[in-house]
């Protein structure tokens, strides 16, 4: 039987990542000989309790917090779940929650479901470049606020909240704040311990490392109370820690830190390769979202009289992967709820395409991709000539 083992080009690093094979050797021995459970007295669980110390050591120096500010989760949306049922559990009086209209389906899906048990959600709207209104966010805290939860990098567009001047802003009003920094960390330095946030968010599998592994920093002075209970993460988080994510997360966290400080500038390059060449080349293409204060890594660009989910598929006919919207189950593409509350039109939001680099493509990736976009785009305009223009919503 003939396998394709056509090359593929892996333009989606905001979805997830490459395991960094240092990182998969790294792991592996915990996986193979050191089997131990980190809780368990004789040396095989003393030499696993030993390597979550180090792990948790590696990504506190990356996030500058204490090592015992941070407990390790399953995954991002574990961590948003846990620090906001938190901080709405914690005062029975405060029961009101700001969040933004752009967040991740994690935080979306979690205060919705609040909501319906009584809570009072504040969704923040965003401009037309994705930016949030930080008077309005002012303006929106009370007396019952228990929390602000915030994107720091939108996985969309790649747009930046600043969450210096939001922190600074919730310490002034003695509000707790929340930061799902799912896809800023690792891609720009940040000095969590610095910034004065009650919760931070953080998932593996953006920066490198396998699924299903991730961690939730809680400031030192800020009251917790888990969901997942049980003794493990000095009775933070409940369950028998995962020792070779947690390994692989610390090791993943270490390059990262290396790399910041060391090629700060490698998929920005890229992404800007990319992007010029393809504005250059494709008549109507425009970039979704403030361009400045934005993820070194992301381009999120709309094609005038395209429908995206063909663009997938004709791309990844020609190896690529990136994505468009937020894929459901079905594996169909709905609508981004982002690029609406942007003020895009339903067309719009159906014609953008989200390209995210990481440190494993090239310089010869991003010119071979240069090159097919245009074709598939030129290809489903010529199949769909009567689209019409790109407008924007009212
Ligand atoms: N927050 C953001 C901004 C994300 O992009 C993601 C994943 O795509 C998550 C949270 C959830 O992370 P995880 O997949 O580890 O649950």
């Amino acid at each position: 039987m003939s396998v394709n083992h056509q090359r593929t080009i892996y333009l989606d690093n905001n979805a997830t990542t490459q395991v960094d094979p240092t990182v998969f050797e790294a792991m592996m021995p915990w996986l193979r000989e050191d089997y131990g459970n980190p809780s368990s007295v004789y040396s095989l669980g003393k030499r696993a309790a030993a390597a979550l110390d180090i792990a948790r050591e590696q990504l506190a120096s990356l996030l500058h917090c204490a090592p015992d500010e941070l407990i390790f989760t399953s995954c991002g949306s574990e961590s948003i779940n846990s620090a906001i049922l938190s901080a709405a559990s914690i005062d029975p009086d405060k029961t009101h929650i700001i969040t933004s209209a752009v967040e991740h389906s994690a935080t979306i899906k979690l205060c919705e479901h609040l909501a319906r048990r009584g809570y009072e959600i504040t969704w923040l709207p965003v401009d037309e470049l994705g930016r949030l209104d930080i008077e309005r966010l002012e303006s929106a805290i009370r007396a019952d606020t228990a929390l602000v939860t915030l994107l720091w990098a939108n996985n969309e567009t790649g747009v930046l909240f600043p969450i210096q001047e939001i922190a600074r802003l919730t310490s002034a009003r003695k509000v707790a704040l929340h930061v799902d920094a799912v896809q800023g960390i690792g891609k720009l330095p940040l000095n969590v311990g610095e910034l004065g946030v009650q919760f931070l968010s953080v998932s593996g599998h953006k920066l490198h490392c396998p699924k299903g592994i991730g961690a939730l920093y809680i400031h030192k002075r800020t009251r917790f109370t888990p969901w997942l209970r049980g003794s493990q993460e000095s009775a933070r988080r409940g369950g028998t820690q995962n020792v070779s994510s947690i390994v692989a997360m610390g090791k993943a966290a270490e390059i990262a830190a290396a790399l910041l400080s060391a090629n700060p500038g490698k998929t920005k390059g890229l992404r800007d390769r990319f992007e010029q060449s393809v504005l250059k080349s494709v008549a109507g293409a425009d970039v979704n979202g403030e361009r400045e204060h934005r993820l070194p890594n992301t381009t999120n660009i709309a094609f005038d009289g395209i429908e995206s989910e063909g663009a997938l598929m004709l791309l990844d006919e020609r190896g690529i992967c990136c994505s468009a919207g937020s894929a459901c189950t079905s594996g169909s593409v709905h609508p981004s709820h982002v690029l609406k509350a942007m003020g895009f039109s339903t067309h719009r939001a159906r014609s953008s395409l989200r390209f995210s680099f990481g440190r494993f493509n090239t310089e010869e990736e991003v010119d071979i991709a240069s090159a097919v976009v245009p074709e598939v785009i030129d290809k489903l305009r010529r199949l769909a000539p009567a689209q019409g223009p790109v407008i924007m919503a009212a």
